[in-house]
């Protein structure tokens, strides 16, 4: 009872400092489009961090984006993919094996779905019988290597690797501090329970829910090579932990996704504004928790602005990454530096 306490006295000191400073006034405009995609979308949320310091420039929905999880879908590839990198050459493990990709993953025996994942995930069943997990391309991506695999956010690619790596699941949890609390680094409660939902977290489904706060805090890590800092408003974050992540491996995956925006799954994005150059990107489109059907859009996007690099993860309660997500980032960045 008292560590609860504890926890909502932290959070409710977040959203008051949040509340005296007034970030999200400014751009009336901007302020109407947001309010309108709220609406359409069942909840939108929005932050923007300055990288590295993780100082707050923006903040729309202040609740959602500090305390509610959800699954955090493809945006959990390039986590995902770091580790993988960090864990090459151990034990025969090669990260760069480039995986078949048919448009269908199937378990191994020693990851096979049993009946509370037949009531969560949307398996399909193969001609032989046996239950498969689909990519986001139905015919497949063809034969994928992990940049092709980030780039165009292939299923089959990471499921593959997550069932070969048997300890793929809890170096992800750790590395990232995932079951960390982004501002007071309360331990949260796990949410991967089988074999299955294990493989399945390393694309972000199935578990471990994050904030949208959380996912800032990752990526700012991923994109700035910085510790895990806690996201504030003056500019001097305290850092809640480092990761246990090779620089080497996150300065790779970032320099993968600056391709996305160029030919990946954001080569479609537009957005008007000359003062910011968008340097990397991932979208990300994931199941609602515990239902097979309903989906929530993220993107999660490194830009430059004015000599000072920014990350922006907007997130859309029912919607996709490529387009509801999407929607809600270029309305933010195409205001950016407008009142900000
Ligand atoms: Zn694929």
């Amino acid at each position: 009872m008292k560590k609860t306490a504890r926890i909502i006295s932290f959070g409710t000191a977040v959203l008051a400092a949040v509340f005296a400073f007034p970030l999200s006034a400014g751009n009336s405009a901007r302020e109407d489009i947001l309010r309108q995609l709220d609406g359409k979308y069942g909840g939108i949320g929005v932050v923007v961090i300055e990288a590295g310091c993780a100082k707050i420039e923006y903040l729309f929905n202040e609740t959602l984006v500090l305390n509610r999880r959800f699954p955090a879908g493809s945006i959990m590839k390039p986590l995902t993919a770091a580790v993988l990198i960090d864990h090459d050459g151990i034990n025969g493990f090669r990260a760069d094996a480039p995986v078949d990709c048919s448009g269908r993953f199937y378990p191994s025996n020693k990851n096979a779905p049993g009946a509370s994942d037949e009531n969560i995930f949307n398996l399909q069943t193969g001609e032989n019988g046996q239950p498969y997990f689909k990519c986001s391309v139905r015919a497949g991506h063809g034969t994928t290597g992990l940049p092709s695999a980030l780039i165009h956010s292939c299923n089959v690619f990471f499921l593959t690797k997550a069932d070969q790596w048997d300890g793929c699941y809890e170096k992800l949890v750790s590395a990232w501090g995932l079951l960390k609390d982004p501002v007071t680094g309360n331990t949260l409660t796990r949410d991967a329970s089988t074999p299955l939902q294990k493989v399945l977290a390393c694309i972000g489904e199935g578990g471990e829910r994050i904030t949208v706060l959380k996912a800032a805090q990752c990526f700012n890590s991923l994109f700035s090579g910085a510790p895990l800092v806690i996201p504030n408003l003056n500019g001097k974050g305290n850092v809640l932990s480092d990761v246990a992540v090779s620089l080497g491996a996150r300065e790779r995956v970032t320099a993968i996704l600056s391709s996305v925006s160029r030919t990946g799954t954001m080569k479609d994005f537009k957005f008007d504004n000359s003062a910011v150059r968008i340097i990397a990107a991932k979208t990300g489109t994931a199941t609602h928790y515990r239902k097979k059907y309903d989906r929530h859009g993220w993107n999660v996007i490194l830009f430059e602005t004015n000599g000072k690099k920014m990350i922006l993860v907007s997130f859309a309660m029912n919607g996709s990454g490529g387009k509801e997500a999407a929607n809600v980032s270029s309305c933010v960045l195409n205001s950016w530096g407008n009142g900000k």
